[in-house]
């Protein structure tokens, strides 16, 4: 394929409710689109990088600089490509891992679609559909939290995560546990805001039975979460630390994780997902797909990734209604806890243009040539 160019769409997407992590509150998605125009097809990618810096270092001004500056025009000058060789062409620019993702799932599904093909099939899925779980943000109060928990439960979500930080943590989880018993899929995402000396605070989740404990400790501490892992019985499951294929190995080696979380936008690309997959399967560490509050195209797309036969257990990939009340696609919407995979070629939805141009706030138009 050759590059036309790249429109980078600006979209800010109001949340049902807020939704409250470690590292701060959200009651809006802001977000960047990318169209990726081909000279064979027209191709949507999603960047799920926030507003501001605060899950990782990237965020969405500064993904839109890299883009604008660097990354269109090197894949641009590179020649005719294919969405194999987008992240060779994408390494000499370091990190911006969120933002190489966008770029590369743009290609990915405009390459896809000019061959009628659907991202699960190239990706190597083997179900047509996945369970999902749901992520619950921190609460005022255990009451509401509660409330939460019994709604998406009623729902059909067939795991509960709970976001804890210190102050955040025992309790909630033991409410959880009580009202709701022992038999519901249980885990937690501390998103980093513990150190290794909480760790004996921490074994005190152990007789929850949690599925797992996510990313409890910073994001470069491999050698503390491999320390924690051996002084609680919890599962550690990694997000935040695996930023490629390279650094889940070293994670899996050092024992700082049992479980990982994969979340493609955070490890350069979809094509880097599978890798990171196959990995884990080969080490027999079970992955599930996390979320980053997609649209309905990121979504797709994760959803296609987690019908991958190493994702044995249930992702954040939620039914649209969990965050939007209107998507910028068809909403996926919850089926006895499961959503479909899209089987039409690329991901297989594509943005409706009243609801995109709703939500959208700004577009850039980078040619190819200029
Ligand atoms: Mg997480």
């Amino acid at each position: 394929m050759k590059l036309e160019g790249v429109e980078l769409r600006w979209v800010s997407m109001p949340l049902v409710s807020p939704f409250r992590t470690s590292f701060g509150t959200q009651t809006t998605r802001d977000l960047l689109l990318l169209k990726v125009v081909t000279d064979q097809a027209e191709g949507w990618g999603e960047c799920v990088a926030m507003a501001a810096p605060l899950y990782s270092e990237e965020y969405i001004e500064g993904a839109a600089d890299v883009l604008r500056r660097y990354l269109v025009p090197a894949l641009a000058a590179a020649g005719p490509f294919d969405a194999s060789t987008v992240a060779t062409v994408l390494e000499p620019f370091h990190g911006h891992r969120m933002a190489k993702a966008a770029l590369e799932m743009g290609v990915l599904d405009a390459e896809l679609r000019a061959e009628g093909r659907p991202l699960s099939r190239e990706l190597g899925a083997v179900h047509d559909r996945v369970p999902c779980g749901v992520s619950v943000g921190i609460m005022d109060d255990l009451g509401a939290l509660l409330d939460a928990v019994g709604g998406y439960l009623d729902e059909g979500y067939v795991r509960i995560k709970l976001k804890i930080e210190p102050g955040w943590d025992v309790e909630p989880v033991r409410a959880v546990r009580e009202r709701f018993g022992d038999d519901v899929l249980l885990q937690v995402d501390a998103n980093t805001a513990y150190t290794l000396s909480d760790a004996r605070h921490l074994a005190r989740l152990d007789p929850f039975d949690l599925l797992l404990i996510e990313q409890p400790l910073p994001e470069d501490d491999l050698f503390g979460h491999a320390d924690l892992a051996r002084l609680i019985t919890t599962p550690v499951c990694l997000d935040e630390s695996i930023t490629s294929a390279r650094t889940a190995a070293a994670a899996i080696r050092l024992g700082a994780c049992s479980v990982v979380n994969i979340k493609p936008g955070r490890v350069g690309g979809y094509l880097e997902a599978r890798r990171i997959h196959d990995l884990c399967v080969a080490h027999s560490v079970p992955v599930w797909c996390g979320g980053m509050l997609e649209t309905g195209l990121g979504r797709a797309a994760n959803v296609a990734l987690a019908a991958l036969p190493g994702f044995t257990m249930p992702g954040d990939t939620s039914a649209s209604g969990r965050y939007y009340a209107t998507d910028v696609t068809a909403p996926f919407v919850l089926d006895d806890g499961y959503l479909a995979v899209p089987t039409g070629p690329g991901l297989g939805v594509e943005p409706l243009p009243d609801e995109l141009a709703a939500v959208t706030t700004a577009t850039d138009w980078i040619p190819a040539s200029r």
